[in-house]
């Protein structure tokens, strides 16, 4: 059996360098890489910059992160605005309410999911749902995923609204433009003209203006 022996931490050159064979040596004791295949992977998610438009990957789990293509700070958090609120330009990835009692105007919103629950108006560009629990008339311009207005609520739009999908189980007045459909559930009712591949109506529901497949016509 050999006898244990510490190595002496002083290097016996002037100079301090190892000698590469003992460098080596020591590179491969505490080096990790045949490890890096285990390492952990973070959880993400594909998100698109508000700033630039381009879908870039952040932790899932993470309140901001930045753009991998212009390097923006993206604020991930939901926010949820009250009555009397002072910010009324939002930028997040995450998800926005608009409480009940509040009533605010000259909102600027940017997020994923937007729920409307008080009176909110300015412009809205949700990636997600913008769902309306509220009457509202909304001044500026609406984007959105899917747009929602819940029954027995009315939603005007000064501006109209580009959306992918329009459901409405309430009453819509403005001008739509929906990339696939809009549905108009019993008992709903939308007036004001209609652009969409798709109109959905159920038995009950009203739609007064024009609709034609597609904006450009
Ligand atoms: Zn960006």
């Amino acid at each position: 059996m050999s006898e244990y022996r510490t190595e002496p931490l002083v290097v016996p050159v002037c100079s301090g360098l190892l000698s590469e064979g003992e460098r080596n040596r020591r590179v491969a004791l505490t080096s990790f890489s045949g490890k890096l295949a285990e390492r952990p992977t973070v959880p993400e998610r594909d998100v698109i910059c508000y700033e630039c438009g381009r879908h870039t990957l952040v932790p899932r789990a993470a309140l901001s992160s930045r753009c991998t293509h212009c390097h923006a700070h993206l604020r991930m958090t939901d926010v949820v605005l009250r009555h009397g609120a002072q910010r009324l330009t939002v930028r997040t990835l995450g998800d926005v309410t608009v409480q009940a009692d509040a009533q605010l105007s000259q909102l600027s919103v940017v997020c994923r999911h937007c729920y409307l629950e008080g009176r909110g108006s300015g412009s809205f560009r949700c990636e997600g749902t913008l769902r309306v629990a509220c009457s509202n008339r909304i001044e500026g311009s609406v984007q959105a995923d899917t747009l929602v207005v819940e029954r027995g609520k009315e939603l005007i739009l000064t501006q109209g609204a580009t959306v992918n999908v329009l459901e409405v189980y309430g009453k819509v007045t403005g001008r739509i433009v929906a990339r696939t459909r809009v549905v108009l559930h019993r008992g709903a009712e939308l007036h004001g003209n209609c652009f969409a591949p798709t109109l959905e109506q159920a038995a009950g529901a009203k739609h007064r203006g024009e609709w034609s497949r597609s904006a450009s016509v």
